[in-house]
Order: structure tokens, then sequence, then C-alpha cells
């Protein structure tokens, strides 16, 4: 049995539409959020909470803790689950390979990475070495 063509494009037409729906909201971190708090009565949460880096955006369900192992929502993708602190240093990390910078020690700007030992880059902002010499 084969489906026509029109209920073929309706099939891809809900998915997305659902998709959209969920993915550009913080809608299934809280509903995540309700399950976690029913199912432990020690779990401990501050609610959503949002970080930026390196023109990425992530959700996540705050527990107090840069690594505790929660739920994490990137702007559209799905939940994942880990720690935001590691999310944060993962996405830095493919910044800094992609664009060849490296974030500067003594003001936290990125800055070119222009020489053979990190330690001798200089920041283009604050013109000190990114180690902080
Ligand atoms: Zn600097």
């Amino acid at each position: 049995m084969t489906q026509s063509d029109h209920f073929r494009n309706m099939v891809d037409r809900t998915v997305n539409f659902v998709n959209d729906s969920f993915l550009f909201s913080t809608t299934m971190l809280e509903f995540a959020d309700k399950i976690l708090t029913a199912y432990d009565p020690d779990y401990k949460s501050f609610g959503v909470e949002h970080v930026t880096t390196c023109g990425r955006h992530l959700y996540y369900l705050n527990q107090g803790d840069t690594y505790a192992y929660t739920v994490l929502k990137e702007s559209g993708c799905k939940l994942t689950a880990g720690s935001w602190g590691d999310w944060v240093e993962q996405v830095e990390l493919e910044y800094a390979l992609e664009h060849n910078e490296i974030r500067c020690g003594n003001c936290g700007e990125w800055t070119p990475n222009d020489q053979d030992d990190w330690h001798d880059v200089v920041c283009i902002s604050c013109h000190r070495n990114v180690d902080g010499s």
C-alpha cells in the first residue's frame, strides 16, 4: 500500500510544526522539571536558566552547580543530558579550533591565536599576554 503524496506532505508538515513548536520554547524543559520533581524528593530545581557563548544559546534546569548533571536544551535542538559547564567548555573549544582564536585570561575577549606557543599570544583587546603575564 502506498500513501498519497498529499498524506506524506501532511505528515512532513505535522512533524515540522510540532518540532518548531517545542524546539523554540522552554516547554520541554519545564515538563522535564516536573517529571524530576515528582520522581525524586531530593531533586532541587532553581528553574530554567540560560547561558550564551560564541553566539550559541543554551537553556538548562538549574540545580545550583555548574557541573551538575541536568537537562539541557540548545536553541533549535532537542533535549540532551549533561552539565551546562561542560557544554560551555565544548562550545568554546569548537569555536577556538574553528576560528583559531584563544580567549584572553585577562579580559575574557577572543583574540587570534597567532603564536606557536599560546603563552606568547598578545590580546588585541587589552594588549596583555592572554596567559595573564
Ligand atoms: Zn585581553
